[in-house]
């Protein structure tokens, strides 16, 4: 920790605080240099900020802008700005990274060493696949290998547009791949058209990168002069539809990357802040706050390659919320540039009672209402201490217990996520051979002492994993009091191991859709908020629903219906389903559609039982539906008329939230 009279050096901008101008603040040279300490002594008091500058109103002198490492380009960021580079086009993740079948004895291996289980054959994953979804690893279906380019649209010009973007001197491109990688995000039905033609119906029409807030400002303006649209797209790892282009759209669409806008701008040490460019990915973002020994503790499980600005757009919740808190709860300032203006507060303050809270018009707005170009968040030290463990419970029932006391007691486990019998079968599938605690010697006692001894059932079992952050004497006696409900619950304490790769398997879990869709498997995950007494009722229900819908459609060969209880709030929870089906059987009709339409009976059911549309993935355009009965007509009257006041010309036309 720097002492209180060590000072910040404002990188590349300062927050600007006129409420109503398209801003001049960010001074981002072209040419960076590199790194610089990002904190500095208070002696060096130039200071290039506005009158109205943040750091003044705190009595701190910000230097003048200097930029971090890195050039004009994200070459900083762990992604390059060709992102199909790196990524997947039409899957998830590196390119380098997934699960492929040994065509000839048909061995699962997870290749390339980003992840733990990297290069390593999965021995129970293959029988697991096998027996639970029913999977013939003899039998792998063709899909499209790169991008149908040929029948890829030709972009519609605005030539007008065109000439304006000239004078803003950013990087454009009309490259189809540029244009294709960025016209969705990973909802099912949007992969599996991918694979299936190679590309999709409706794709923007060009790709913008700024760099920075005042090159949004610009590219805003003449958008709406011209009358363009503009998307904006952070991590491209939405699962609602957010980032379709509307089929329909006649204008020129642009796809606004966030990509080069990836800085940190300045920590201030004093108060606990960092202020970022909103296209800053996750990963990046820790990284270089861990270099000042802080960090934000947001970690969506998209941390890998979701952003700032995304975060806030889709009101985001990381898995660490009980520490850290929910993006709305991380949140102090936020920039946001509208087709009228900028809207951003004039105070970096931890509460402010002036009206509604304008950012809550701003998280949440899913690129409806404007692009997100700076966030200011809370940040704190890096936890002295960071220790895992897990608890094996009997049945779901007493697991539940165990979460609903936890929380009662406000108890906060950085993480606490409770699994069902299904995902923990799953979990131990997924690690290779000598890491199964089944496989192991030591864990073959450890069996055997939880099934024989102490009667637990291998097909109805849980388990809940824990991490724990703090200093030493605060995990301690958090862990101690977490074990003593546990134990009061029927738990078992199941070893830090356990608890550890639980938690490194969240990265891997997202790269298995790709190979279920490669031998006939369609799969998904949804979520949602439910209180307390609700939450069993939820789990169950939604369960039965879908076994029944499963029939309903003819689908022959075993489904996985599985959940998990994944954030905890002291008058609810997060509840996570995932649900697979094999349709090489019995399916007629489109398999995408066929889940779709039980997918939209089950979220019937998660409200039915008192549950809600999203907890944190949003409602882009896969849960439009819902979101009237939601909100009440008059709330939705109000959103509307939100939308009317700041974006009259509808430059920000992605269809999502409300038609
Ligand atoms: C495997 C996987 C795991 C996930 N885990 C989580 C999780 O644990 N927690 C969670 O909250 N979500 C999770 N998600 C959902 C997704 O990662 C989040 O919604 C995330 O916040 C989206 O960020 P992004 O940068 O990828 O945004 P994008 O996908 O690029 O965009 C999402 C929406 O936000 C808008 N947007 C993006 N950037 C801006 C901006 N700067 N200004 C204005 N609008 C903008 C876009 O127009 C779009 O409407 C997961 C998704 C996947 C695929």
């Amino acid at each position: 920790m720097s002492t209180a009279k060590e000072r910040l050096t404002a990188i590349s901008g300062h927050v600007n605080c006129n409420s109503k101008s398209y801003g001049s603040s960010s001074q981002t040279s072209p040419e960076l240099e590199s790194p610089q300490p990002l904190i500095k002594s208070p002696s060096s008091s130039s200071s290039s900020l506005s009158s109205h500058s943040i750091a003044t109103n705190n009595s701190i002198q910000l230097e003048k802008s200097k930029p971090i490492p890195g050039k004009d380009t994200n070459e900083n960021g762990s992604l390059p700005y060709k992102r199909h580079k790196l990524l997947k086009w039409n899957g998830w993740g590196y390119k380098d990274s997934g699960f492929t079948v040994d065509p000839n004895c048909h061995d699962i291996t997870f290749t390339g060493d980003r992840y733990k289980i990297g290069n390593r054959k999965l021995p129970l994953f293959k029988k697991w696949v096998e027996s639970t979804l029913s999977v013939d690893l003899s039998n792998k279906l063709t899909s499209q290998c790169q991008p149908d380019i040929e029948n890829i649209a030709k972009p519609i010009i605005n030539e007008s547009f065109m000439k304006d973007v000239k004078f803003i001197n950013i990087k454009t491109s009309f490259d189809p791949e540029d244009r294709l990688f960025r016209s969705h995000g990973h909802c099912l039905h949007e992969i599996f058209k991918l694979r299936e033609k190679g590309t999709l119906e409706r794709i923007p029409d060009l790709v913008v990168w700024p760099r920075n807030h005042d090159d949004v400002v610009k590219l805003v303006r003449v958008a709406d002069k011209n009358d363009v649209v503009i998307i904006p797209y952070g991590g491209g790892t939405s699962v609602s539809g957010a980032l379709e282009c509307p089929i329909n759209e006649k204008r020129m669409i642009v796809s606004l990357d966030t990509s080069k806008m990836n800085k940190i701008l300045w920590i201030d040490h004093i108060n606990l802040t960092a202020h970022a460019e909103a296209g800053i990915i996750g990963q990046d973002l820790e990284a270089q706050l861990a270099k000042y020994n802080l960090c934000t503790g947001h970690e969506p499980d998209s941390f890998e390659f979701s952003s700032l600005g995304g975060w806030v757009a889709t009101r985001a919740s990381g898995m660490k919320k009980n520490v850290y808190g929910n993006i709305e709860d991380l949140l102090i300032h936020v920039r946001m540039v509208s087709s009228i203006g900028t809207i951003e507060k004039n105070c970096n303050v931890p509460r402010i009672s002036s009206g509604p809270d304008i950012h809550h018009i701003i998280l949440g707005s899913e690129g409806t209402l404007g692009v997100i170009t700076e966030v200011t968040l809370k940040v704190r030290p890096l936890p002295e201490c960071k220790r895992y463990n897990s608890i094996v419970f009997p049945c779901f029932e007493d697991g539940y217990k165990f979460m609903r006391e936890v929380a009662r007691q406000r108890l906060k486990p950085a993480s606490v996520r409770l699994m069902d019998n299904q995902q923990f079968i799953f979990g131990q599938a997924l690690k290779p051979e000598a890491d199964s605690i089944w496989i192991s010697m030591k864990n073959f006692f450890k069996k055997l002492y939880i099934t024989k001894l102490k009667g637990f059932r291998v097909d109805e079992m849980c388990v809940a994993t824990i991490l724990m952050e703090g200093t030493i004497e605060e995990v301690e006696t958090l862990e101690n009091k977490l074990l003593d409900i546990s134990a009061s619950n029927n738990g078992l304490a199941a070893g830090e191991e356990n608890g550890k790769t639980g938690y490194m398997l969240t990265f891997v879990i997202a790269y298995i859709r790709d190979i279920g869709l490669d031998y006939g498997v369609v799969a998904e995950s949804f979520e949602t908020s439910v209180p307390w007494d609700r939450c069993l009722d939820v789990c169950n229900n939604v369960k039965d629903c879908i076994t029944r819908q499963v029939k309903k459609y003819g689908i022959k060969k075993p489904a996985l219906i599985t959940c998990r209880i994944t954030q905890t709030y002291d008058c609810g929870a997060c509840v996570y389903f995932y649900f697979a089906f094999n349709y090489l059987e019995g399916v007629t009709g489109d398999p995408v559609d066929i889940y779709h339409a039980i997918e939209n009976a089950a979220r019937d059911e998660i409200i039915a039982c008192g549950g809600s549309i999203s907890h944190h993935h949003g409602v882009g355009k896969v849960r439009k539906k819902w979101l009237r009965e939601t909100v009440s007509d008059t709330g939705l009257g109000v959103m509307k008329a939100i939308k009317n006041y700041v974006d009259p010309n509808n430059v920000f036309a992605n269809g999502n939230l409300m038609s």
